[in-house]
């Protein structure tokens, strides 16, 4: 090769990458929008399904979640709060998987339950404060999961954190105003959403 091309493959990959270092650190500066609205919903919806088939979850625990009262309201999620929301919805998607799988018998995705003991153990207890316990760890598990399978960086991380407390708190304001004070809503014994805090929890502690 000539001395000039040689040059001009040199340049070529500095440039480059100037190029790619530039995008690079424009990236990290720029962390992505606040997530909110659709992909906001998207996220939770995901990591639960995500997280329920990985967790090969029992349909015996997916009922103690998806709790309900008589008059069909769940026990274990606050009515519209925006992160209790797509968290039911993944977890009726995960029941929805034994419609399709027309020859299979038994389980297409998954061989065993993965589900630790200890949220097992309080998921089966007799106490409802134990069992909202169970879905919070749950969530957090599964929301962690995404996290790390999304490979957020650490600014991205604190956006999400922030989407997930503004979150909780529409989701606490929820409950408040839906608790009945005759004693007859299906949260007037929760004191905080199990969805809210383990979704909050699954970003760390402050
Ligand atoms: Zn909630």
């Amino acid at each position: 090769m000539r001395r000039t091309s040689w040059l001009a493959a040199v340049l070529t990959v500095l440039a480059l990458c100037a190029v790619l270092g530039a995008r690079h650190s424009f990236a990290k500066e720029e962390p992505r929008p606040v997530p909110e609205g659709a992909e906001f919903q998207r996220f939770l919806f995901a990591a639960t399904l995500e997280g329920a088939l990985e967790d090969g979850l029992p349909d015996e625990l997916a009922r103690v979640v998806l709790e309900q009262d008589a008059e069909g309201r769940y026990r274990n999620f606050v009515y519209a709060c925006p992160v209790c929301t797509p968290v039911i919805a993944g977890l009726l998607a995960f029941g929805l998987r034994g419609e399709y799988e027309y020859s299979v018998k038994g389980e297409l995705f998954f061989d065993t339950s993965r589900v630790p003991e200890r949220i097992v153990a309080e998921l089966r207890s007799a106490s409802i404060a134990e069992r909202r316990l169970g879905v919070e760890h749950l969530v957090d598990r599964w929301v962690r999961r995404r996290v790390e399978l999304l490979r957020l960086d650490d600014a991205e991380r604190a956006l999400w954190r922030d989407a997930m407390e503004r979150g909780r708190k529409k989701g606490m304001a929820m409950l408040e105003k839906q608790h009945a004070a005759d004693g007859s809503g299906p949260n007037d014994d929760m004191e905080t959403c199990p969805n809210c805090d383990g979704s909050v929890d699954a970003f760390g502690r402050r």
